[in-house]
């Protein structure tokens, strides 16, 4: 097993873990950032027919062909047509027919109008200008055309993809599956957030605020609670949700002390140990597995640590096993508010709060930099990256962070 190793071969021995893509049929609004798993063709044009963009009236470009300011052609109105609805009447020459947004355009009519252009009564309609023939029409089709690749397989759904399937009805579409995620908390000093903190012991925040980070990315996951420091507790846990889970994330007891039991945990139950601690504080002692196509992960259970290292680590794999592969932290140069003096030869993520001003980006620091401290990470948006050895930063410095929030990456 690789131990103490750099962020980079953390991040790459992760990438190798291909999770197997399961696909599934989900209700159209249950899609809502899935990556799609087929590809969607069109079998119909959008619009279906030819249609007016605006409230208007149709008639025949030929017939207004001398029309101008002065003189005006006035046409005869025979007909109205609201969106929805269709003329039954045939456009002659010399006549026009209201018509509305949406509406489709009468037979006989290659042009329309808008009628604040105009000068109308029930009966009749003066234009005064020569418009040419197919002016104000959208064209069958010109949005969609039938058998048109309309979003391709791989990309991921957004409220502007929904829409587009609504319009092809689509009620419901393949997509690749979300990943079930189980979350344990170990530590014999944890209790529940409606239990009494005795003497020794915390709440367990960590496995709320995991929850939260696997709830960003779409994917609702299971609590399993919190237990001791045992493997006789954590096993048959852990045993009992790998029938089901694709991916664990545990929090707590993956160091070097007695009770750091995780990463035997992960081996008695038959896991391939991938790498245990890597270079980077806060965070260091994370751990992680696989077993058969399931993944493992044994976070710090100091709340700074946890949160960072799901952020940098486990989030990518979750978001791999719904196919979205192509995808990073928003990086953006900012300029530093404060100094940051702190020197050690460790790489370090250090939270951060980065926010605009006259266009430009500005990043604010904490005070409280410690792995344990769970309040300075309030309102932070932002990772600052320190390299090992790498500062003193100054303030008005420009520094690169990382948004926690995630952006595509073009290839
Ligand atoms: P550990 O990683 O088990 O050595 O724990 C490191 C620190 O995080 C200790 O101070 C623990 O009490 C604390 N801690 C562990 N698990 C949790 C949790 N679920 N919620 C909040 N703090 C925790
Ligand atoms: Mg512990």
């Amino acid at each position: 097993m690789l131990t103490n190793i750099t962020i980079e071969q953390t991040k790459e021995i992760l990438e190798q873990e291909i999770p197997d893509l399961r696909i599934e049929e989900v209700y159209i609004l249950d899609s809502l950032d899935c990556v799609l798993a087929e590809d969607i063709i069109s079998d119909m044009n959008i619009p279906p027919f030819d249609r007016s963009p605006l409230d208007g009236y149709a008639y025949r470009s030929q017939d207004t062909k001398v029309a101008t300011k002065g003189l005006p052609v006035t046409l005869q109105v025979i007909d109205d047509i609201k969106a929805g609805y269709v003329s039954k009447k045939v456009l002659k020459e010399g006549q026009a027919i209201r018509i509305m947004t949406g509406a489709k355009v009468p037979e006989g009519a290659d042009v329309i109008i808008k009628y604040e252009a105009t000068e109308f009564t029930d009966y009749e309609v003066k234009i005064f200008e020569s418009l040419g023939s197919g002016d104000n029409i959208v064209k069958m089709g010109e949005d969609i055309s039938q058998g048109e690749l309309v979003l391709s397989k791989g990309s991921i759904i957004g409220p502007a993809e929904i829409g587009i399937l609504a319009t092809l009805g689509k009620k419901t579409v393949r997509v690749y599956a979300k990943p079930k995620v189980a979350i344990l908390a170990t530590g014999d000093e944890l209790v529940d957030i409606d239990q009494e903190v005795k003497d020794g012991k915390i709440r367990n925040s960590n496995s709320y605020m995991v929850a939260a980070q696997v709830k960003r990315l779409g994917i609702n996951p299971t609590l399993l609670g919190s237990c001791n420091d045992d493997l006789e507790e954590v096993v048959p846990i852990l045993e009992a949700a790998l029938k089901w889970a694709d991916i664990i994330i545990t929090t707590g007891g993956a160091s070097v002390g007695d009770a750091d039991i995780i990463k035997d945990a992960f081996k008695i139950l038959g896991a391939e140990l991938l790498f245990w601690k890597v270079k980077v504080k806060p965070g260091s002692p994370i751990v992680a597995a696989k077993l058969a196509n399931k993944l493992l992960f044994g976070l710090s259970g100091n709340p700074a640590a946890a949160y960072i290292t799901f952020e940098q680590f486990v989030r990518p794999s979750l978001m791999r096993t719904m196919g979205k592969t192509k995808v990073k932290l928003m990086e953006v140069n900012t300029v530093l508010e404060s100094d940051f003096s702190k020197k050690s030869s460790q790489n370090r993520y250090v939270r951060a709060f980065t926010y605009v001003k006259d266009g430009k980006y500005y990043t604010r620091l904490p005070d409280k930099h410690s792995s344990g401290v769970l309040s300075s990470l309030a309102g932070k948006n932002s990772i600052f990256f320190v390299p090992g050895s790498s500062g003193p930063y100054k303030k008005g410095d420009t520094i690169k962070i990382e948004f926690l929030d995630y952006i595509e990456v073009e290839e």
